[in-house]
């Protein structure tokens, strides 16, 4: 929809944005008000060049768009009767727990085999833990390739499907060859799109499900839902968008707490949302409140750090991992709030 700086448009810029929308396969129907005129774009009106091209004239004061810049993940879209599994739930219908380490510690795998026991008695579905690691300092600690052989032993030992994070392609093909279940793209790379674009070619025969965190430079929630899309695009729409805090920071929080997004996404795209508030808040004493103020927000799913003895552990584990204890605390917690969103329409009353 075009909207004109002056009441309507003059013949001689009707007949220019006609010419512009024809090149890209559209017309122009104007829609006459009392006062003012405004001009709908009829055809598909995604292409970025047109509307470019259209916000660029002297006379147009704004484009709204009617159609979702995103085709795939959009809540009209045919795909949104599709289902992602893992860990044996069905996301939609039960709350999916992810919860591990942060980082594996391959000097002592033993930290994360009994991390991992834990974890599964907790009752969650699928297990975490961080084999590569982006940091804020480039100098500490990045990961190791020796530790996917822990994540993939705790796997067989507890029979959970296992998450971790890929950056760059090398990264990608270890962990598929190893079977990783769900690959794990960080905050720092959700706007990588050769990144996003190798982990969609490389999932696209596949049943694995990607976590999308949302990055920390990402504006609007299009921009999010785009970089969904733009791995689902390669054919695997399993994709699930993760809210994790985002900048600025606040005093206190590790990041802005974003959970409250939730409801937004939700009006937007049928992609279910499973909120990390582990890295949102970034203190294990703040961890189980945030992450039932996600659940209540409508989050189909939540990722949290966690790990047997937090003291020990590397990486983030010290100061954000919950406790095994604190960990099925919270997980029994948040399912109540689950219930609590999903009572039958008669139990409500
Ligand atoms: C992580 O999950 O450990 C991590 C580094 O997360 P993020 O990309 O959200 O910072
Ligand atoms: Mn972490």
């Amino acid at each position: 929809m075009i909207l004109p700086k002056s009441n309507r448009l003059a013949p001689e810029q009707v007949a220019e944005i006609t010419e512009i929308v024809r090149e890209f396969g559209c017309s122009i129907q104007p829609i006459v008000g009392a006062v003012r005129t405004i001009y709908a774009i009829v055809g598909d009106e995604r292409d970025e060049l047109m509307i470019n091209r259209l916000e660029g004239l002297s006379y147009v004061e704004r484009i709204d768009r009617i159609q979702s810049p995103f085709k795939l993940m959009d809540r009209r879209s045919d795909l949104a009767s599709h289902r992602i599994r893992l860990g044996g739930v069905t996301l939609g219908e039960e709350l999916l727990i992810v919860a591990g380490q942060c980082t594996i510690d391959p000097k002592n795998p033993n930290y994360f085999l009994e991390t991992a026991a834990a974890v599964k008695e907790s009752g969650a579905h699928v297990l975490r833990g961080g084999v590569w690691k982006p940091r804020t300092n480039p100098y500490t600690f990045q990961g190791d390739s020796k530790s996917i052989e822990i994540l993939m032993e705790a796997s067989r030992r507890t029979g959970l499907p296992v998450d971790a994070e890929v950056m760059d392609e090398e990264q990608l093909q270890v962990a598929l060859d190893a079977g990783v279940h769900m690959l794990q793209v960080g905050a720092r790379n959700a706007l990588n799109y050769s990144l996003l674009r190798s982990i969609g070619r490389a999932v696209a025969k596949r049943d694995t499900v990607v976590l999308l965190k949302r990055s920390i430079h990402m504006g609007t929630l299009s921009e999010f839902i785009s970089a969904a899309e733009y791995i689902a695009a390669f054919g695997n729409p399993n994709v699930l968008l993760c809210p994790r805090g985002t900048s600025p920071t606040l005093d206190g929080y590790r990041n802005h707490p974003d959970e409250s997004i939730t409801p937004l996404l939700k009006e937007k795209t049928w992609a279910p949302v499973v909120v990390d508030p582990s890295h949102s808040v970034g203190k294990a004493s703040y961890v189980p409140a945030c992450a039932l103020a996600a659940v209540a927000y409508g989050a189909d799913g939540l990722c949290i750090e966690a790990h047997i003895d937090p003291s020990h552990g590397i990486g983030d584990d010290p100061k954000q991992a919950l406790t095994p204890r604190v960990l099925a605390e919270t997980i029994a917690q948040c399912r109540q709030v689950w219930s609590l969103r999903h009572l039958p329409a008669a139990g409500r009353s």
